[in-house]
């Protein structure tokens, strides 16, 4: 049976998405060469959360910055597109650090506060759940209470699958199948039978437990890029940052009496830098370290080419009529397709669609390797099929003009046992550093709020390095409630017990 999960879309409660606070103008901020040569270089690689965030508070305490962009090719490789044109992206409430920026930007990206829509063969309603009835057994509550985001945390529960975890935990088939299987494939782009029980651990926790209240979220009424980093960029030329798009990073070059790395080399051009920050994806990261001697030396380099990351299809299309999408968001799973996936009526998000007389809706297909190979005709006809299970009315529409955009190895895969291959923020080149989304922090926060703050946190390690400049304020993840501090500390003295034990370190953990 088809059921929807989810009762009124766009409610706001209040928490409205005006947002007022200093605006910075473009006049006078024109950067001479002189200027520019007295001030120590910072190169970062990558233009999305990660490399902005960092642009932004380097260029703030007055360092000579310098983004390098690659991009990605889309389809028919006529046009190169960042991931940030790609897919439809959510906001949820722990983003702080996120909303404080856009304020800061004066900037008014966000649709208001809305819940989605979970279509599946059976349908159960969890979210709006108490704590305790959403993790469905207090065994289960366990694991979450246990999992504090230290590295210790990451070494146990990182080696098992998501699927066994919530098994040995007591999870029933149902839920497993109807809610926490498909949470976990839009959250961690891959069914849970493939995810880390670490990674999920601390997702859960961050986007479901940690706020029991709230778990509606607000869209960007535009692209990620369009709405939000075009006018971030602006605002940091004005204040001296240089963007190069087209500008593959694919080496770098050691200083051999320092041990830094003292250039960054795109193909035929180099660029100088007394430090450097990676804000790359993985797959990219992978590239550049298979054609550099240099990361190719070092252990940490290498071991990332144990990673791996997923594919992405999102496919956009116009229709010749107005078919009535209850929700603006929606997570569909079960039918044929063995992959939960995401639709969104952009009429209803995107500016841009306000007021076309035709319906536009966007699909995102995580874990899409199965899909992307498949010609034009064949998705389009598949995803109409998928959607029409979902909302009936879709069957009554024809597809008047698609847009198709394959991204193989975009997504960052939190597979059991990869945690111990994962970067650092630091590297064993003293001026190298990194982050993204997939960098080990303990921030807690994930996605776009992850990628921004391990951005803040390289740039960090840049003032402490060049010892020059102040550090960037992080807003920390809001506090644990009360009775999760005391279950925490309970069973870390639990746990410091057990470790005392005669043996204890015998069993396999
Ligand atoms: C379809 C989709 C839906 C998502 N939905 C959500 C959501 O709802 N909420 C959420 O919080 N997160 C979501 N995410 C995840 C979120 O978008 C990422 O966590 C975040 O954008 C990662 O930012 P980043 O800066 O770490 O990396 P990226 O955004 O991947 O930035 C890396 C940059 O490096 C550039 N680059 C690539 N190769 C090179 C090279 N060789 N040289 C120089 N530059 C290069 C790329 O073009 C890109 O600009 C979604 C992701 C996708 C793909």
């Amino acid at each position: 049976m088809l059921a929807c999960w989810r009762a009124r879309p766009f409610l706001s409660n209040g928490h409205s998405n005006f947002r007022r606070g200093f605006c910075c103008r473009a006049e006078d901020q024109t950067v001479s060469l002189t200027e520019r040569q007295n001030k120590k270089k910072v190169v970062i690689v990558g233009s999305g959360w990660a490399g902005l965030g960092a642009a932004h508070h380097l260029c703030k305490q007055g360092f000579d910055v310098t983004v390098l962009e690659g991009g990605y090719e889309l389809g028919s490789k006529t046009k190169s597109l960042s991931p940030d044109d790609a897919g439809i992206r959510g906001f949820w409430y722990p983003y702080r650090n996120i909303f404080n920026l856009v304020d800061e930007l004066d900037l008014l990206p966000f649709t208001n506060w809305t819940k989605s829509a979970q279509y599946s063969e059976e349908g159960l309603e969890f979210l709006r759940l108490p704590f305790v009835d959403r993790v469905t057994s207090l065994p289960l509550m366990a694991a979450v209470i246990d999992f504090d985001n230290t590295d210790t945390a990451w070494r146990k529960y990182d080696p098992i699958t998501a699927r066994e975890m919530l098994k040995q935990f007591g999870c029933s088939e149902r839920l497993y199948r109807n809610i926490l299987d498909p949470l976990l494939q839009v959250g961690l782009f891959a069914p849970a039978e493939q995810c880390s029980a670490a990674a999920t651990l601390g997702m859960l926790y961050y986007y479901v437990l940690a706020n029991q209240k709230n778990f509606d979220l607000a869209w960007c009424r535009g692209t990620v890029r369009e709405t939000i980093f075009r006018p971030w960029m602006e605002l940091l030329k004005t204040e001296g940052c240089r963007f190069l798009e087209g500008r593959k990073v694919t080496d770098v070059m050691v200083n051999e009496e320092t041990g830094s790395i003292s250039e960054v080399i795109c193909e035929k051009e180099s660029f100088k830098g007394d430090a450097l920050i990676f804000a790359v994806g993985i797959s990219t990261l992978q590239e550049i370290i298979q054609s550099s001697a240099a990361l190719c030396g070092r252990e940490e380099f290498l071991k990332i080419l144990k990673l791996n990351s997923i594919d992405l299809l999102t496919v956009k299309l116009w229709l010749d009529r107005k078919v009535n999408i209850p929700y603006a968001s929606n997570v569909s799973s079960g039918f044929d397709n063995s992959c939960a996936w995401t639709f969104f009526d952009l009429n209803a998000i995107y500016d841009e669609h306000k007021d076309s007389t035709s319906t536009i809706v966007q699909a995102d297909f995580y874990y899409a390797n199965d899909l992307l190979p498949l010609k034009d005709e064949k998705i389009v006809e598949k995803v109409m099929s998928w959607l029409s299970m979902c909302v009936k009315d879709f069957e009554n529409a024809t597809v008047i003009d698609k847009e198709i955009g394959r991204f193989p190895k975009l997504l960052t895969h939190f597979f059991p046992g990869s945690y111990k291959y994962m970067m650092r923020g630091s590297t064993s080149f003293p001026n190298l550093y990194m982050a993204g989304d997939w960098i080990v922090n303990r921030h807690g926060s994930w996605s776009q709020e992850k990628s921004y703050v391990t951005g803040l946190e390289a740039a960090n390690r840049v003032v402490d390095y060049l010892e020059e400049g102040n550090f960037a304020k992080i807003i920390a993840v809001q506090e644990d409630e009360p009775h999760i501090q005391s279950l925490r500390s309970l069973n870390r003295n639990l746990y410091d017990i057990r470790a005392q034990l005669p043996f204890s370190k015998y069993f396999l953990q």
